[in-house]
């Protein structure tokens, strides 16, 4: 079977592997599409941390099972299936505490590969993040299910009402799915900082209210003039830089709630007004990937089909040319990419 490596950062070819067989407790996933995402784009670029090369990878997917381990029960040869890659152990202190997303042992068996023919989804996904696909979803969409838990997660973690007004920073696929999920939980003033005029063009397609077109830093001013005076009830930052992360912090309005999503480098630092938290109430959570209940979230809003998904995706290519459309992404075109093996 065909699966493309990454060998190096920069370095990614397409290799002839052995089809993978399961174990007993086990499936062989045939991928029906893999989606790009910033963090495959990264890895191009400078590697990652926790993918040293030679290294598959692609976690954004979703296909139809080709094998079953002889112990697996539920699933059959043909099923069209959905899935988050990771799972949790389900018995270490923090998943004993339903912090799951901090499960110790989360990373070890990272069903990791999605760019490639086949690969083997282990024991833990099948028992907790694998999901029946829906006929009427194609697999490009089937696989949002991925990042959506993720921005499930994150908005788990705050009180959202439907008057709320909410800031977005950064119109890129996380961005835009927040927009999503905050107008499918009722809120119709979501605006989008965006500084790109064709994300921001996307950005309303997916439902944006209004758009921000500056930096972040600039938007100060226009937020509070959407907001009388006071600031957004909700602000959700999507750029994984720290200036913004700041930045993100000082657009709340007193009692508001921020959302630092996007994870910046490791050992940044971040430095905020210490009355914007303490004197002035602004509560700050930063979500990291996502515990069970936020997938199944995530998955009965992908069936019943009503997120405008359709717009994060900028086009579909044969896996081989997976190099040249990190390079788009890397130039700033589209969003998210579908890719076919
Ligand atoms: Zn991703
Ligand atoms: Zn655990």
């Amino acid at each position: 079977m065909r699966a493309m490596v990454l060998l190096g950062p920069g370095q990614l070819v397409c290799q002839e592997l052995p089809r993978p067989d399961p174990r007993d407790e086990e499936i062989v996933l045939k991928v029906g599409a893999a989606l790009t995402c910033g963090t495959d784009l990264k890895a191009f670029l400078r590697g990652h941390p926790k993918w040293p090369p030679p290294t598959r990878f692609g976690h954004e997917y979703a296909g139809t099972v080709a094998a079953v381990g002889a112990t697996v029960t539920g699933l059959r040869e043909g099923d069209e299936v959905m899935l988050v890659p990771t799972a949790p152990c389900g018995s270490c202190f923090y998943c004993q505490r339903h912090q799951e997303n901090l499960c110790t042992s989360l990373m070890d068996t990272y069903a990791l590969g999605g760019y490639a023919e086949y690969l083997t989804i282990p024991a833990r996904v099948l028992r907790t993040n694998l999901f029946a696909k829906p006929r009427h979803l194609s697999f490009a969409v089937a696989a949002l299910l991925e990042p959506l838990s993720c921005v499930v997660f994150g908005l788990r973690q705050v009180t959202v009402r439907p008057d709320d007004i909410a800031v977005v920073i950064g119109a890129g696929a996380i961005g835009l799915l927040h927009v999503m999920v905050l107008r499918a939980l009722g809120v119709e003033r979501v605006y989008v900082i965006a500084r790109n005029s064709q994300r921001a063009g996307t950005a309303r397609q997916v439902g944006a209210f209004g758009i921000i077109p500056s930096a972040a830093e600039e938007a100060q001013e226009a937020v509070l003039q959407v907001t009388a005076g006071r600031g957004a009830d909700l602000v959700v930052e999507c750029t994984a830089q720290v200036r913004v992360w700041e930045q993100a912090v000082l657009l709340a309005r007193p009692g508001g709630q921020v959302i630092l999503f996007g994870g910046c480098p490791p050992g940044t630092l971040a430095a905020f007004p210490t009355a914007r938290l303490h004197y002035e109430q602004v509560r700050i959570v930063s979500p990291f990937h996502f515990t069970p209940p936020a997938v199944r979230q995530a998955y009965e809003l992908l069936c019943a089909d009503t997120l405008p998904t359709a717009q994060l995706l900028s086009g579909t290519y044969p896996l081989v040319r997976l190099p040249e459309v990190l390079q788009r992404l890397q130039r700033g075109e589209g969003i998210k990419y579908v890719m076919i093996p």
